[in-house]
């Protein structure tokens, strides 16, 4: 399993890699516009030329692409859901010529109803069928806070099966605790892991987003932490990781962002995490 960061490409595409580098990560995800804005910015071809290059010189991958934050592919508001699915083209697009390998994103936020994973499905099929992987979409679960979709495997496994085209999963650590998984005991784990066996598949789960939590079990937040430094704790992880069914190609960290020291005692606590699964295995 390698392992990764969600990097800043603040300034530049490049700056990503470069910090990868640093940090001596094997895997990285980037947003590739910035996530809280609608404005587009054009990225160059020799942008994305200096982008592909770097990495392969630098090794790394998986790359991952996740989708920036307006969109709401869900959305029951006509104008806000075709703005939403456009938009899921263009960046789909953009993963596509960064040679990106995953493109992650989150259901969606409507009431939990059949024409909301509908809506979803009908979303992803369009792009899809226009942007054939790679990279491959993946579907990530949720912390379920308000209308937000995708709290259960079962949900995601749903959206796919409507969909009709090739999806793969993102498992968030933080989002599974927060949607009341918990992760600190066996019977958690397996619990999780058994739902998305019978719903999107083992299989289908490539990516782990990697975040402890600062939200309590079941509280429907999204508080990410340092790892071991949140409410699913080392012994949490070390549960999860010594499942044989988890086999992702790599683990991101979504880890706050203060001091590259922090980045440093994650990455060497996610190591020490796999080791042991190494040894378990
Ligand atoms: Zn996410
Ligand atoms: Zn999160």
């Amino acid at each position: 399993m390698r392992l990764g960061f969600h990097l800043s490409i603040a300034g530049s595409l490049l700056r990503a890699i470069r910090q990868a580098q640093v940090l001596g990560c094997q895997a990285l995800q980037i947003f590739v516009q910035n996530p809280r804005a609608w404005k587009w910015r054009r990225i160059s071809q020799p942008e994305i030329d200096a982008f592909t290059d770097a990495r392969r010189r630098a090794g790394l991958g998986p790359v991952v692409v996740h989708l920036t934050y307006l969109p709401n592919l869900a959305s029951v508001d006509g104008a806000q859901y075709q703005k939403s699915r456009e938009r899921l083209g263009q960046e789909l697009a953009l993963a596509q010529a960064l040679e990106a390998d995953y493109l992650v994103c989150h259901p969606g936020h409507a009431p939990l109803a059949m024409e909301s994973y509908r809506r979803v499905a009908q979303a992803l099929t369009a792009a899809v069928q226009k942007i054939p992987p790679p990279p491959l979409v993946l579907l990530e679960n949720t912390a379920g806070q308000g209308q937000e979709l995708g709290r259960q495997p079962e949900e995601l496994g749903l959206i796919m099966g409507l969909a009709g085209v090739p999806l793969g999963l993102c498992l968030d650590t933080s989002h599974a605790f927060g949607a009341g998984y918990d992760l600190r005991h066996p019977g958690g784990v397996a619990g999780l892991l058994g739902e998305i066996a019978r719903g999107p598949g083992l299989e289908s789960l490539k990516i782990i987003h990697l975040n402890d939590s600062r939200a309590p079990l079941g509280s429907r937040r999204d508080r990410h932490a340092h790892l071991g430094q949140g409410a699913i704790g080392l012994e949490g992880f070390r549960q999860l990781f010594s499942h044989p069914w988890l086999q992702p190609e790599a683990a991101i960290m979504e880890t706050p962002k203060r001091h590259q020291a922090d980045e440093w005692r994650n990455l060497l606590t996610a190591r020490s995490l796999i080791s042991t699964k190494m040894v378990a295995r």
